[in-house]
């Protein structure tokens, strides 16, 4: 945390249309983590420009919901050209705040991309149900009608992808938004918000307040916000679920994960070895859906060290640099973190079979670089299985059977993604069936549904009925109203007061 200065750019709110330089004395650096250059300040907005962005947003919603179908389409139209026109920018903004790879930056956005594709159809996707005659001369039919004014909270991981998922689709189905993007690479998220009102967003439908805890807490109490998305960590979400779900408000919690891969025997050797590596490493094994834990059964137990050979390969360099692979992790505190959790899994009698502590990269001695690491040996009860790392360590277990594979899952607090390598059906179909994960990936690593579908989760990785994108976010960022009726043509229909409950 720092004081106002000048030297660098500070990052601004979006009030009312306005970019705004906050008032606030709190400010924190945007630092690259390859560097540790400092890009930006971000402020932690103040309690009246919280109630300004909300005040902002309920102002337009008034008008903004009546908006046509096709006009509120037409600007996601616009908004995903123009994100396509400024892709190498925003993935060099991304890169440059977050640290990962920039074909990996690009993908950040392009996901993202996928969901404004997705809103641009809100025409399909907001379509009530009516049923005709339901008694004589009356119809039923549903309305789905924006709630007001939502808000989202939105991790570091995916600076581009995750904030995408949220306002897009809460602006096209008629609502009004106030975004928190991540205080650790706010940048690219501004570049986003920025392009959207250049496609037509009008002023006060989007609205963005940085800051902390104290931020998010206004937004989980504030009386005039109808709900909230959230994607973060299992221990902020829960927090945050449960304070806004308090003040009466729908809420949405994708949070923290462990993702189990299990390896069976008759696995594809080459095409297993390659996936599990780039899913546990990619983007610093910062992503919720990193594979960080591989369960070997049987005889998949020998492939340790091909997959040991293959991970030492990886290229541990900044982001920016062609042919890196594995990029830093996003803060020093960060870094630390995980050389803890390195430290404690040796400490509890884990074998270290690839220690990725300290590497050398020439140019960036800075930066906050931890190369992949794996173990084996690893039983529940050690804190590197216990915990999310978010890290790129692996950690490898070990498991007699598919069936004791799938226990080992289902006894995990975490839920969010898994994936199984085989070549039998029947093993698939049996994983799939008994597993109790959201993301289920059949020789697919990390299965991230596209926004045709919804991402999901269960136990300690989702709370919240409703996902984000796809149609279960139709339903969540809208209110289903239920309207029967019936029109009189004729007087010989009458037939005098009824007090019994038919139509
Ligand atoms: P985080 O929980 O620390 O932060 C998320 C948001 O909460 C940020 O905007 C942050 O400013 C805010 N916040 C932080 N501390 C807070 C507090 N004490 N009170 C109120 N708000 C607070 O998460 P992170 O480190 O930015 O992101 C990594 C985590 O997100 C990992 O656990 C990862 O698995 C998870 N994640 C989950 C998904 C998913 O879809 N399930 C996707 C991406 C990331």
């Amino acid at each position: 945390m720092s004081r106002v200065a000048t030297q660098v750019a500070n990052v601004k709110l979006l009030i009312d249309g306005e970019f705004v330089e906050s008032k606030s004395t709190q400010w924190r650096d945007v630092v690259n983590p390859a560097t540790q250059v400092v890009l930006a300040r971000v402020p932690f907005a103040t309690a009246d420009e919280v109630d300004a962005a909300v005040a902002a947003a309920k102002r337009a919603f008034v008008t903004w919901r009546k908006t046509p179908i096709g006009a509120r389409a037409r600007i996601f139209l616009k908004y995903q050209q123009l994100i396509r026109e400024n892709m190498a920018e925003l993935a060099a903004i991304l890169t440059a705040e977050q640290g990962k790879t920039l074909p990996d930056a690009e993908g950040d956005v392009f996901r993202g991309l996928e969901v404004v594709e997705h809103a641009a159809a809100i025409g399909n996707l907001q379509l009530g149900e009516l049923a005709n005659n339901v008694a004589g001369g009356v119809d039923t039919y549903t309305l789905l009608q924006p709630l007001g004014v939502c808000a989202g909270i939105t991790p570091f991981n995916f600076p581009a992808m995750i904030p995408l998922w949220m306002f897009p689709m809460a602006i096209a189905t008629g609502n009004t938004f106030v975004l928190k993007p991540s205080e650790q690479d706010p940048m690219v998220t501004m570049r986003l918000v920025e392009l959207a009102l250049e496609a037509g967003v009008p002023k006060g439908v989007l609205n963005v307040v940085h800051g902390g805890e104290d931020v998010v807490n206004a937004i989980c109490d504030h009386a005039d916000i109808k709900a909230v998305s959230f994607v973060g960590s299992t221990r902020v979400g829960t927090h945050v679920y449960n304070r806004a779900s308090l003040a009466g408000k729908r809420v949405q919690c994708m949070m923290g994960a462990k993702n189990h891969a299990v390896v069976l025997p008759d696995a594809n050797k080459e095409q297993t070895l390659n996936a599990l590596v780039g899913a546990a490493f990619g983007a610093a094994g910062q992503r919720c859906m990193a594979a960080s834990t591989a369960v070997l059964v049987g005889d998949a137990q020998a492939w340790i060290p091909d997959l040991v050979a293959r991970a030492r390969t990886l290229k541990v360099n900044a982001g920016i640099e062609p042919g890196t692979d594995v990029g830093p992790v996003i803060s020093c505190a960060a870094r630390e973190r995980v050389e803890g959790f390195i430290g404690d899994g040796v400490r509890e009698g884990a074998t270290l079979e690839l220690d990725g502590r300290k590497p050398d990269v020439a140019g960036y001695e800075n930066g906050n670089f931890i190369g992949p690491t794996i173990f084996s040996g690893v039983t529940p009860g050690m804190r590197i299985y216990d915990e999310e790392i978010f890290g790129p360590v692996l950690v490898l277990l070990t498991a007699e059977s598919l069936d004791a594979a799938i226990a080992l899952i289902n006894a995990n607090p975490n839920g969010n993604g898994t994936a199984l390598f085989t070549q039998s059906g029947a093993a698939a179909r049996r994983f799939q069936e008994e597993i109790d994960v959201g993301q289920v990936g059949i020789n697919v690593p990390i299965p991230v549904p596209v926004p045709l579908f919804s991402f999901t989760g269960s136990r300690a990785s989702k709370l919240g009925d409703l996902g984000p994108y796809g149609k279960q976010v139709v339903m969540f960022y809208t209110q289903t109203k239920t309207v029967t009726q019936r029109w009189f043509d004729d007087d010989t229909l009458h037939v005098g007061v009824n007090t019994t409950i038919s139509l």
